[in-house]
């Protein structure tokens, strides 16, 4: 069978060798992972590289379409339907000249350079794809994060994650099922304080509080769109717990000061200095004694990396990210390159990792595009500079706040309201261009407002 113009052998063997081309084969440059770093990599590898026959660019993923991981808050609220924005892996590799093998990395044969790939099944569990060997010669593990519930008991039972496209949905379903449920209990019901939805956010990072806001957001439009009974601001209430002193950690301390009043201002409890210490199916309890009733708890708290880069050999951190020199190589193994939220790589400036970002991601792909045309010709290898360019904050319809790191006046500058949303949008118009070039972004830009012109505001199905 041919798939993306590799060769597979038949699919009764467990698993599968894809079949390297003759010894005049060109460069192969496997990228695992087409999230916000991989796929902008393949891409740009696979247009510069790919078309002129002088690389083989595969790209492996354990999904078949891509969604900008940072949207995943908007998609768990409800206000952006994930399936207008998806991009088809196969899709763009027919565009942009590299080749996409869908499957879940799962060991690494580091002695032959050969990746094992799981196979894919369907939604009956009948195989599409077997397993696979995919050599390399060139490796880049792009493979992001997942949450981590650092142990804490009851989290992994009773709380959810939105690391993927399907957990962020079942967020959504799940807060949609407990509303209607909480509006019929109201309209039979003649005292108006018998029922509440409680959602419990735990972690006051930046996606802990972008999707506060936008669960607020969501509760208002629900109850626009016929959950009349529902008082978006006395029914559904919302806490964001916070381990640390104070919110958005990173963040200057008068961002998190003015974004803790506006999600007050939001009816949003912030608790912060309270550690969580036990989750159950109906509460949160923290180390201060409280006891918050939930109905759903959303664990936004901390990330670490998918447990396979551990049983590589290679050497990681304690979360698993693989420790990666200035040129993003792995520190044992030259031919192996890490990037974005799975690898850990030193950040002079400030003594610490480079933070898990989308825009580290972005800026270690583009970095990467140039090491590969390097590496091809056998010179010395780029190496990496982190700019942190600030952060912005969305608090859905009603705010964006951060800051912006000013290169010319050398600080941290804030900004708020209408220039800070236009920046915070053009952050995933910036990546779509990666992806697209600048007319297609265009295009899609145009094309999604017109959409939303003709859509209700919240997904409500
Ligand atoms: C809700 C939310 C909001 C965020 N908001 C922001 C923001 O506003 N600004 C910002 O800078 N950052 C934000 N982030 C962080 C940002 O999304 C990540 O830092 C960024 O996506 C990391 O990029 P990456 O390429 O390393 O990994 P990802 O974008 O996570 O991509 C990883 C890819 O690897 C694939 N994969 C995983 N495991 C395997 C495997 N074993 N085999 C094969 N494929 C695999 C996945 O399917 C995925 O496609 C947010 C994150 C979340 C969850």
């Amino acid at each position: 069978m041919w798939l993306n113009g590799i060769f597979m052998e038949t699919m009764t063997h467990s698993a599968t060798v894809l079949k390297s081309p003759p010894s005049t084969r060109p460069h192969r440059i496997v990228v695992v992972g087409g999230g916000a770093g991989g796929l902008e990599l393949v891409t740009r590898l696979g247009d510069q590289l790919g078309k002129q026959g002088q690389a083989q660019i595969i790209l492996v993923d354990s999904a078949a379409t891509h969604l900008w991981k940072p949207l995943l808050h908007e998609v768990a609220a409800g206000s952006m339907d994930p399936n207008t924005h998806q991009l088809e892996y196969i899709a763009q590799a027919r565009w942009h000249h590299f080749e996409f093998q869908q499957g879940e990395m799962l060991d690494l044969d580091r002695v032959n350079r050969k990746l094992v790939v799981g196979a894919v099944l369907d939604d009956d569990r009948h195989p599409i794809l077997p397993e696979r060997h995919i050599p390399y010669d060139t490796l880049v593990l792009a493979i992001g994060s997942v949450t981590n519930f650092f142990g804490v008991p009851g989290a992994a039972e009773h709380a959810m994650a939105i690391d993927t496209v399907s957990q962020a949905e079942h967020v959504r379903k799940r807060i949609l099922a407990a509303c209607m449920r909480t509006q019929t209990r109201l309209a039979e019901s003649e005292d108006a304080s018998a029922s509440k939805v409680n959602l419990v956010i735990i972690g006051g990072g930046a996606t802990g509080v972008e999707l506060a806001a936008e669960l607020r957001n969501t509760a208002q439009v629900l109850s626009a769109y016929g959950l009349h009974q529902l008082d978006p601001r006395r029914d559904i209430q919302i806490a964001l717990v916070e381990a640390g002193p104070r919110i958005l950690p990173p963040l200057p301390e008068r961002i998190a000061t003015e974004t803790t009043r506006l999600l007050q201002a939001l009816d949003i409890q912030v608790l912060t200095g309270d550690k969580v210490v036990e989750l159950r199916s109906n509460a949160v309890l923290t180390a201060s004694g409280n006891v918050l009733a939930s109905d759903l708890t959303v664990w936004a708290g901390g990330i670490k990396v998918p447990a396979v880069l551990g049983r590589v050999g290679l050497p990681t951190n304690s979360l698993g990210q693989v420790i990666v020199s200035p040129t993003l190589q792995s520190i044992t193994d030259p031919d192996i390159f890490a990037l974005g939220d799975c690898a850990s790589c030193p950040w002079p400036a400030t003594g610490k990792s480079v933070p898990p970002r989308a825009q580290a991601a972005h800026q270690q792909a583009s970095l990467l595009v140039k090491s590969m045309h390097r590496r091809l010709a056998g010179k010395n290898l780029p190496v990496f500079t982190y700019r942190d360019h600030g952060s912005l904050i969305s608090l859905g319809n009603f705010d964006t706040v951060g800051n912006l790191m000013g290169r010319l006046v050398g600080r941290s500058v804030k900004i708020q309201g209408f220039f800070a949303r236009l920046l915070y949008l053009s952050l995933y118009r910036q990546h779509q261009m990666a992806l697209h070039g600048l007319l297609r972004m265009l295009l899609d830009t145009v094309a999604q407002w017109l959409r939303q012109r003709t859509m209700p505001r919240v997904k409500l199905h």
